[in-house]
């Protein structure tokens, strides 16, 4: 990975109409808000953080002219490795078809048929479309391959961008291959080659994917190989997913599109984070879930792009806020940090998300006064710039 070295010098970035810190310490809410601020940043680690009038002198100083300054977006939900365009099934789906899991088997085949080459320029563009627009952490997820030699292989490129890596092996059962032999190669062979190159193990748990039983199983042989587990729970009907993610103490349940009081108070009770990935009930045209009754049942809430091919091709985090504030109900303040803090969260993540001191400076610039802009001008490109040591631009 071509990170970019530490800096030998310190930066003062000053005249910030509006920081958002998610750190509490500064107004007691969740976002810790901090108006007239400045951050110091050593290298790749945020050095201070507080009013411009009491900031430290630093080697180089940079005045923000008044703009809102937010923690880079974690995005921690995507699919990136892949080839093909399903551009004539979004079209079908918009001019009357119902959305089915089966469509993931379009992508396989081209997935399978790429060069090395070719996937890796693939997820090359949209890191670097995904950075444009404030993303500094994304999450990358296998699934696309289904063989032992192709899920490997679409780690090891995913690890070129990340480190946060995800074996999705149990993404769909592929054709050809009977569901119980699937889970034993899943569990067996390709759970051995795979995970070195991973950090977690999903699951697409759901009707005409993997069932509860499957699930459980492909998630505690992902735990007994050492990889954290995380879920696709709940995305087209009142499925079992988000009870396995608490029983199998899952960092994230994603999607959530169907969740019961009981689910909630699941999720609540367990820890998991529930991640909303609005672009996808968006781009199926399907019902919003409520995010709001999430929130209100205090459960950690995150939003993520569930960037991919099929059900949801946007890499765009404002605009996933954006919809969340819209149609999911939740508040500006709480959209944005389940963009940032939440899904920092959802990756069990304690350096990325905030800006405080020791975190790593992950910065957006904003080309407005405000974080509410991001949801009060949906569609804008109000990223003005992207400050991150961590993220691969170029290569
Ligand atoms: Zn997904």
């Amino acid at each position: 990975m071509a990170e970019r070295r530490p800096a030998s010098s310190t930066t003062l970035l000053t005249n910030i109409g509006e920081l958002v810190t998610n750190d509490p310490g500064h107004d007691g809410s969740p976002l810790g808000l901090v108006k007239d601020a400045a951050v110091v940043v050593d290298g790749q680690k945020i050095a201070w953080v507080g009013r411009a009038a009491d900031a430290p002198a630093a080697d180089t100083a940079r005045d923000l002219g008044g703009r809102a300054v937010i923690p880079g977006f974690v995005d921690s939900h995507a699919h990136l490795v892949f080839a093909g365009d399903r551009s004539a099934e979004f079209e079908a789906r918009m001019s009357g078809s119902p959305y089915a899991a089966g469509g993931i088997r379009t992508t396989v085949a081209a997935t399978r048929a790429a060069t090395d080459e070719q996937l890796t320029a693939q997820v090359s563009r949209h890191v670097v479309e995904m950075r444009r627009q404030g993303t500094t952490t994304v999450e990358i997820k296998s699934g696309y391959g289904l063989t032992t030699l192709d899920e490997a292989r679409a780690l090891a490129i995913a690890g070129q961008f990340t480190d946060e890596t995800t074996f999705l092996g149990a993404h769909v059962v592929p054709d050809g291959t009977s569901p119980e032999d699937y889970v034993d190669l899943v569990t067996g062979p390709m759970l051995e080659r795979c995970a070195p190159h991973a950090r977690w193990i999903d699951v697409f748990c759901e009707a005409g994917a993997f069932d509860a039983d499957q699930a459980r199983t492909i998630l505690t042989a992902g735990k007994d190989a050492g990889l954290l587990p995380r879920i696709h729970a709940n995305q087209l009907g009142h499925g079992p997913g988000i009870t396995i993610a608490c029983e199998v103490e899952a960092a994230s349940a994603d999607h959530c599109t169907y969740a019961t009081d009981d689910d909630l108070a699941n999720l609540h009770d367990a820890g998991v984070v529930a991640t909303l990935l609005p672009g996808v009930e968006f781009s199926t045209r399907s019902p919003y879930p409520d995010g709001r009754r999430f929130v209100d049942a205090g459960v950690t809430v995150a939003i993520a792009s569930d960037c991919n091919p099929g059900s949801c091709y946007t890499s765009s985090m404002p605009f996933c806020l954006a919809v969340a504030v819209r149609d999911m109900h939740l508040t500006p303040a709480e959209a944005i940090w389940a963009a940032t803090a939440g899904g920092a969260q959802a990756l069990r993540r304690e350096d990325i998300g905030r800006l405080v001191p020791d975190a790593r400076a992950d910065l957006v610039v904003l080309d407005a006064p405000s974080y509410v802009h991001l949801a009060y001008r949906p569609g804008v490109p109000l990223v003005l710039d992207v400050i991150s040591p961590g993220v691969v631009t170029t290569r």
